[in-house]
């Protein structure tokens, strides 16, 4: 593909309110924009002064999403490599943190030659420079810049300041896209458009005229509310781009594709589309709708309904994943989620498991309802239920499997009890000296790591391939020493990391289908790319039913 004469940008703002679908907006832009023959990189810019999503707790800001290289992201991410197919890296996420880290270093190494250092413009051309080093990463043509919060806040004013700074010197190259809630009062039964436009001059005072608003609403927009968004706005009336509510995020680029946002924004940076291929898109979405039959899937964990998200946002990768997996097989997943402390409280209650067609155990830290889990994973082993479990999944699977068929009553993790006298799931030396210095950030197991399957394995079946690579995000490992116990047991070691000999995978050979994984298989997952064994564990359910 022939270069661009110069990179273009997209700076995406909220308006009027949080969660109003900003990333999955960035998505459905940056995978109609690639439909059109450009290669596009996304970007997302955190306003905290974490260096990364790693040590912020996901109950209350959602999962932390991981890239190939181990970087610990903010969810979104994922909804770009889900949309894209194009994997991020460090350079796709850019945080407060990271911005005043690198000019406070640059300047104790007197790399600003004896000039003071201003916040402005010294921390925007910082912001710059990390977007440039990500459009060449990427080799992107054109780069979606995500700014996270909303419009107004004063921490979000450096990043607009920056999109400012970029839109003066390229000023043919740099769009802006405000993304805005229109509220329906219920006593009033209309559709508001006066928020949107405080927010649009919100932006103004910053230095900015949006070009295209995304007008986030329950209902379509009408169009005496596009005459008067364009109006008061100063947009053209063509961008009041309407985005009702969807059944399913995936429709938003066809959605978009039915007002022409793909042509309205490349010809708002002097590009024309080179094809227009939204084909397999298109089939994607159909075939979400053409997906009826439901199918049962329980996701066991502990209780998490704190703080501003739920447990889908804490999960958001496995869920999507366990979508992509069902409409592969042509069915709708129906999921719920059970908290494991119940089996604690009231052990009877296990049963109502049988009622699921398969049983998830998710990732997760600390020793809080992990008895109860156990529990279940007893009873799904027992009574053939299909099982997956991912990270911690695999884990407690080891202790269940340590304890109740090999007879180690008290197996246990070093992280769930340290006095166990058999840790089945233990630290590496590594991995202890980083928690007696307290190093925790960016310090866990993170990131892709090779393994390789063994022929026989339901994990091989899947792959189709003996060699894999997946993203991991855990500090404790299976511990070596029980593995001939564990294997006379009935367990099979599928996957082990070449490079470090550790266990990757354990499946059970007197099962119908039990896979535990201590890497995290549902970051790969893609909508038109299911990953394999999601998919298998779906054909598995629908089979054991
Ligand atoms: N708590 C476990 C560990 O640190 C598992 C982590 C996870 O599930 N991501 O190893």
């Amino acid at each position: 593909m022939a270069k661009l004469k110069s990179s273009k940008y997209i700076f995406v703002v909220g308006g009027v309110m949080s969660s109003v679908g900003k990333g999955i907006t960035c998505s459905a832009i940056a995978r109609i924009l690639q439909s059109k023959g450009y290669r596009v990189a996304t970007i997302k810019c955190d306003m905290y002064v974490n260096i990364d999503a790693g040590t912020i707790r996901p109950t209350e800001h959602g999962e932390v999403f991981v890239g190939e290289d181990g970087i610990e992201a903010d969810q979104d991410l994922g909804n770009y490599e889900r949309f894209t197919d194009n994997n991020c890296t460090a350079e796709n996420y850019i945080t407060t943190g990271q911005v005043y880290q690198e000019v406070i270093r640059k300047e104790r190494n007197l790399e600003y030659g004896g000039e003071d250092v201003e916040v402005v413009p010294d921390i925007p051309n910082e912001i710059i420079r990390r977007i440039k080093l990500a459009v060449r990463k990427n080799k992107a043509d054109i780069t979606v810049i995500e700014i996270g919060g909303t419009v107004g806040e004063y921490q979000s004013l450096l990043f607009l300041e920056a999109g400012r700074m970029m839109k003066l010197k390229y000023p043919d190259d740099v769009a802006f896209v405000l993304v805005s809630y229109l509220p329906i009062p219920k006593k009033i039964g209309e559709m508001k458009t006066k928020p949107t436009q405080y927010a649009a001059r919100t932006l103004n005072s910053a230095g900015i005229q949006t070009d295209f608003i995304i007008c986030r609403a329950e209902r379509p927009l009408d169009e005496p509310r596009r005459d008067r968004l364009a109006v008061f706005c100063s947009i053209e009336k063509g961008n009041a781009i309407s985005a009702p509510d969807l059944d399913s995020i995936y429709e938003l680029p066809v959605v978009f594709e039915k007002e022409h946002l793909g042509d309205k924004i490349l010809d708002k940076l002097n590009l024309k589309a080179k094809q227009n291929d939204l084909k397999e898109w298109k089939k994607l979405v159909k075939n979400i709708k053409n997906s009826k039959k439901e199918i049962k899937i329980g996701i066991v964990g502990k209780y998490f309904g704190t703080g501003n998200f739920t447990l889908a946002d804490s999960y958001i990768s496995v869920i999507e994943a366990i979508k992509h997996a069902c409409w592969h097989h042509k069915r709708k997943p129906q999921l719920t989620w059970i908290d494991s402390e119940e089996y604690e409280k009231n052990p009877s209650k296990i049963k109502e498991l049988s009622q699921y067609n398969g049983i998830i155990v998710p990732g997760g830290f600390g020793s809080r309802g992990i008895e109860g889990i156990i529990k279940a994973i007893r009873y799904v082993r027992e009574h053939k239920i299909p099982y997956l479990g991912l990270c911690y999944g695999m884990q407690l699977a080891t202790i269940e499997i340590a304890r109740n068929v090999v007879g180690l009553k008290k197996a246990n993790s070093l992280e769930i009890d340290p006095k166990t006298p058999h840790p089945v799931i233990h630290l590496n030396p590594y991995q202890k000296k980083n928690i007696q210095n307290k190093s925790y950030g960016a310090t866990m197991r993170l990131g892709a790591y090779p393994c390789v399957l063994k022929p026989e394995s339901l994990s091989y079946q899947a792959y189709e391939t003996r060699k894999i690579q997946e993203r991991h995000r855990h500090r404790y490992e299976f511990n070596d020493l029980y593995k001939d116990k564990l294997e006379k047991a009935g367990v099979r070691f599928a996957g082990i990391c070449p490079s470090n000999n550790l266990v990757e995978i354990i499946e059970l050979t007197n099962h119908p289908w039990f896979v535990g994984v201590q890497f995290h298989p549902e970051f790969k997952s893609r909508p038109l790319r299911p990953h394999p064994l999601f998919r298998d564990f779906i054909a598995a359910c629908i089979k054991a039913k």
